[in-house]
């Protein structure tokens, strides 16, 4: 059974099959995972049911947000780093200068156990680049004065409601200004009852098959800093994520997953995006799911692909 997964020497510690159960539905709010006793995906049954049972509760991406000209203002700094690597998208670079990176890994649901490698990975990742980073779970950094000092922020695995009315409109303040956004893993398990946010982020969770399989990602365009030094097929191990809808008809999809080289079973989508970027309300916005091990954050393609993304959404328009 699933111990196979052990022998594999991947990571046991799955997100799993709780994240599902725990991050939807009202839940836990605020449950800190580690109270769990069985953080382990192996504990589970394969019953993938109960993943979905937390099921699409038709929350359609995107559609019905407004689309606030990005008239807004300069805003504080926000909007004037360019990065200073490379820029393949539109827009001229302005005044070239360091992404300054916020890293936000809040959970209010389940919380991944490669949060501290992740965090201490793109600290490092930062000091070779250029970056500077600040990492922190404290929501009230999520005021119009702390926001101004960053130019991006990851949402690095955060789960659940995380910020409050007050910050999120911060946070909406800051995108609108220019300010850029990069999810990854669960970063679609949060905010629920956010539609703003989950329009930005582009989809959200829906579950996954057991463990950290091998699998085959379609890397269909190149043409973006988080891809272009990526194989076209790129097969590694990680948790593969489902969603509740397609993101494609909102999102510039980059990558996307073979469902022919994994279970994915009852959760298959077809079309299976997994990485996507797009300009949203005036700043821009990607997403990856990949990121769960913590085996991950020691891959040189998937670092390139973090860092890659991240200067992008430092980026401004
Ligand atoms: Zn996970």
């Amino acid at each position: 059974m699933r111990f196979g997964v052990v022998v594999l020497g991947l990571s046991l510690t799955a997100c799993g099959s709780s994240e599902p159960a725990l991050a939807f539905p009202t839940g836990n709010e605020d449950s800190p995972a580690d109270s769990r006793p069985d953080d382990e995906e192996g504990s589970r049954p394969d019953d993938e049911d109960d993943r979905r049972t937390t099921g699409p509760d038709d929350r359609t991406d995107a559609g019905g947000t407004t689309e606030a000209p990005s008239a807004s203002g300069p805003s504080d700094g926000g909007t004037e780093t360019s990065p200073a690597l490379t820029t393949t998208t539109e827009g001229e670079p302005n005044v070239p200068g360091p992404p300054r990176v916020l890293l936000f890994s809040r959970t209010a649901g389940f919380r991944h156990d490669s949060i501290p490698t992740a965090v201490a990975a793109l600290q490092s990742l930062g000091l070779s680049r250029g970056w500077t980073v600040e990492a922190t779970e404290d929501p009230t950094w999520f005021s119009a004065q702390t926001l101004a000092r960053f130019d991006v922020a990851v949402w690095l695995m955060t789960t659940g409601d995380v910020l409050d009315a007050n910050q999120q409109a911060a946070f909406e303040a800051f995108v609108r200004a220019g300010g850029g956004y990069v999810g990854v893993h669960s970063a679609t398990d949060t905010e629920y009852d956010w539609p703003w946010y989950g329009a930005l982020v582009g989809a959200y969770f829906l579950g996954h098959p057991p463990g950290t399989p091998r699998a085959n990602l379609v890397v269909e365009r190149k043409d973006h800093p988080s891809t272009e030094m990526l194989p076209s097929v790129w097969t590694r191990t990680d948790e593969w994520y489902s969603f509740q809808a397609n993101p494609r008809a909102n999102v510039e999809v980059l990558v996307s997953i073979d469902e022919q080289t994994y279970g994915v079973a009852e959760l298959a989508m077809g079309d299976h995006p997994m990485a996507w970027f797009h300009e949203y309300e005036g700043g821009r916005a990607f997403y990856t799911a990949l990121g769960h091990t913590n085996e991950s954050y020691v891959e040189p393609e998937y670092l390139a692909h973090i860092a890659g993304a991240v200067e992008w959404a430092a980026a401004t328009n």
